[in-house]
């Protein structure tokens, strides 16, 4: 339905996600023009075109998947199982040097499909032909930030820069409130400093944000102090691209000092368990760089690392490291995954979503809790984090639109778009010489 149309929800349960954890239980949630008009106990005679009402399930705020790759869902399953840098060089890169612009904007509209399933209402993408990433989103009806991804030496990667240059500014003039253009330098092991400096100096100038993977694995932390000297966190300083308007992917492998680097530097960081755990590249010192003042999100990582785009399943990996880690249960508790999932992603990425408040954007989520694996509900974060999945979601709503609508995906064919979706990685499979 249309955004403009009034809508209430009701639930058993309003989580609003807000820094004191408020929840209404039952709440009441009401929107006009993609914007939170109301959040609170159910108001009885209040009326709306539409009112929804979820019975025993709950509406939060949209989750917010801080670190993706969205259109390799196409190699979903390519090559499980390999360190970072095999994997990268040995597997991923040759299947994408045979992916067409087309390939980039279905395998984005499925991993779209899929995130809108599971309760997310935006992403920020990095990915070259991010044009096509920008473009599936508004299929969609997703939230995005789009970092169009580059790397190489200078001036050999300028042409590049120039064209992500190219991409932020077009999608800065159309200015949809839906998709936003950023800088995707890929990492300090595949970017030469000369061409980070420019990318720093762009941003500078224009004021671009800017997404870079970053202390992702042993092998890169390795790699940078052999060739320069630096952690890759001082490295990323040293070119000047350290800064609040700076997120950068995975933060695991970081020294006191680092940790200070981007306390200092006002960057976010954007956590992402599942992949971590799966390329076998540690833990996250999540607790230090949230007591340093960092603002950390959460994010999937590409499907072809992570498999799923799932945050229900990234929130519950996250509490159980750090608990892990720390050898206590209370370190990183329930509430935590919901804040890193919801405001402190949107944080990060600048964006006021993340919240249900009365002025904010209506991004939310709407799950439905009678469930042997959801009942009883007796601690309805608990319950949000720790046993709700995707397929519990019924509403996913961006900017007010009913992207999921009582478990259907209102913008697109979804069944055409998963058959297309799989001819097209055989096919591309095919052309890059893997099947
Ligand atoms: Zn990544």
């Amino acid at each position: 339905m249309a955004p403009d149309r009034s809508v209430i929800m009701r639930a058993g349960w309003v989580l609003t996600g807000d820094a004191a954890g408020t929840v209404y239980a039952p709440g009441e949630v009401g929107f006009v023009n993609g914007v939170l008009t109301y959040v609170g106990p159910p108001r009885p005679t209040a009326t709306a075109d539409r009112v929804i009402d979820l019975g025993i399930g709950a509406i939060a705020p949209g989750l917010l998947n801080g670190h993706t790759h969205a259109a390799m869902s196409l190699m979903r399953g390519l090559a499980d199982d390999w360190p970072l840098m095999p994997w990268l060089r040995e597997h991923v890169w040759p299947v994408e040097a045979h992916m067409t612009p087309e390939d980039v904007y279905l395998g984005t509209v499925l991993a779209g499909v899929e995130m809108a399933r599971a309760g997310i209402v935006g992403f920020l993408d990095m990915y070259g032909m991010a044009d096509q990433v920008a473009r599936a989103a508004r299929t969609v009806g997703l939230r995005a930030a789009v970092a169009y991804g580059f790397l190489g030496d200078w001036p050999d990667a300028q042409p590049k820069l120039e064209r992500a240059l190219d991409l932020c500014r077009a999608l800065r003039d159309e200015a949809d409130g839906l998709v936003e253009g950023w800088l995707g330098p890929h990492a300090p092991y595949t970017c030469a400093p000369a061409l980070l400096e420019r990318v720093a100096a762009a941003q500078a100038d224009e004021g671009w944000r800017v997404h870079i993977h970053l202390a992702e694995s042993v092998d890169e932390d390795r790699e940078i102090r052999a060739r320069y000297g630096l952690s890759p966190v001082a490295l990323v300083e040293r070119v000047g691209l350290l800064g609040p308007r700076t997120a950068v992917a995975h933060a695991v492998h970081l020294d006191a000092r680092d940790i200070e680097r981007l306390a200092r530097s006002g960057a976010g960081a954007v956590h992402c368990p599942v992949s971590n755990q799966k390329l076998g590249n540690g833990v996250a010192p999540i607790l230090e760089l949230k007591a340093a003042g960092v603002p950390v999100g959460l994010g999937t990582d590409g499907p072809a690392s992570t498999n799923t785009l799932n945050l229900f399943q990234e929130m519950r990996l996250a509490a159980w490291l750090q608990k892990a880690r720390h050898s206590d249960p209370a370190a990183f508790r329930a509430g935590d995954a919901l804040a890193m999932a919801t405001r402190e992603t949107a944080r990060v990425l600048g964006w006021a979503s993340g919240v249900l408040a009365a002025g904010r954007p209506a991004d939310l989520v709407a799950v439905r809790w009678w469930q042997a694996h959801t009942q009883p509900v007796l601690d309805p974060v608990s319950t949000f984090v720790y046993a709700t999945t995707p397929g519990d979601v019924r509403y996913t709503v961006v900017g007010g639109r009913l992207v999921l609508d009582d478990g259907v995906v209102t913008t697109v064919d979804e069944e055409a778009v998963l058959r297309e979706a799989r001819d097209r990685a055989v096919a591309l499979l095919a052309r890059a010489g893997r099947r």
